[in-house]
């Protein structure tokens, strides 16, 4: 009998207070069948016997086009109205990494940031620059009327008032519970690992970055090793939630060098940095992790995360709660 190639894909859509009793079932709906298209749309690439590094831009992609994420199209407010976004990708094969940060007229960052890992001696291009690069590539610009969404511009008001930066799925802020469509707490960064049949791994993030954020502010998501990271030794990590902690804690790196310096396993390193360091100074987030083995976790110490997988052996699984 022929042997199944081994893939497998994970991806998320972020974390937050996701809570069962403030969805509607349509809203619901609405997030399992976009996560299962992201996850259908990297898989398809695995199973062709495509890389790892196009499997996550892929998947991210799907996820950067729907306006229930923050990344791309459904890209948190800055506390100036616009909307600025942050992408990485990493090659656990050669490690490779791109980055872009602080983008505003790019609908796909992470395709942005997969051509700066491949077309240039770079590894991250910030602001008007990466805007150059993005057009030098074959990238046109998208007017700013693209990231525009009501809800999303409601958010920035409610977060302008209580003067609170605000990761997009969650804060404590009750009075903005039920006051906005696409559930204001309920929306997040999005990410992919993947290891292919070559038995390569890698990780992809893209963000719109935390509501109301000012001067520039810059989270985990575009940093190699804090908000992405992947190496073909150990494992590749994609991270949500509140980025300062995650760059603090180099958070993808950590679980990386646990496995590698300490010889954890992946999931005793992420039980580790997401149950125990993270959660020691309130860092609130989560993370999907794959090895070239083949084990996965999907961790997250808030009430749920959205999240998805497909493996070679089992059907596609998305799921949102605990
Ligand atoms: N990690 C992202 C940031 O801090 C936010 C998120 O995951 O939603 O920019």
């Amino acid at each position: 009998m022929k042997e199944l190639k081994k893939y497998l894909l994970l991806i998320h859509g972020g974390v937050g207070t996701i809570l069962k009793e403030n969805m509607t079932s349509a809203k619901e709906e609405a997030y399992l069948e976009a996560l299962e298209r992201a996850v259908l749309a990297g898989e398809a690439i695995l199973k062709a016997s495509g890389t790892a590094v196009e499997a996550v831009e892929a998947a991210v992609m799907m996820m950067e086009d729907s306006p229930l994420f923050n990344a791309g199209k459904g890209s948190v407010f800055t506390h100036d109205g616009k909307n600025e976004m942050d992408a990485s990708i990493m090659d656990g094969n050669t490690l490779n990494a791109g980055a872009v940060l602080e983008v505003r007229r790019i609908k796909n960052p992470i395709s942005v940031a997969r051509q700066v890992m491949e077309n240039s001696t770079h590894v991250m291009l910030a602001g008007e620059g990466a805007e150059q690069f993005a057009k030098q590539q074959g990238h046109k610009p998208v007017d700013s009327s693209y990231f525009y969404n009501e809800a999303r511009f409601q958010q920035l008001q409610l977060a302008k008032q209580s003067e609170e930066i605000l990761l997009d799925h969650s804060g404590e802020n009750k009075s903005m519970e039920g006051n906005m469509e696409n559930g204001g707490r309920k929306l997040g960064t999005v990410g992919a690992v993947a290891l292919d049949v070559h038995g390569n791994v890698a990780a992809a993030t893209s963000t719109g970055g935390m509501t109301n954020k000012r001067f520039g502010r810059i989270g985990d998501t575009p940093i190699i090793g804090a908000g992405t990271y992947a190496n073909n030794n150990t494992c590749a990590v994609s991270c949500t939630g509140h980025g300062e902690y995650f760059i603090r804690h180099v958070v993808a790196y950590d679980i990386s060098a646990l496995m590698e310096y300490k010889q954890l396993t992946l999931q005793q390193a992420a039980d580790h940095v997401v149950h125990e360091k993270l959660k020691n100074l309130h860092g609130e987030g989560g993370l999907v992790a794959v090895d070239t083995k083949g084990n996965y976790i999907m961790s997250f110490n808030t009430p749920g995360m959205y999240r998805g997988i497909a493996t070679a052996r089992n059907k596609c699984k998305v799921e949102i709660y605990k």
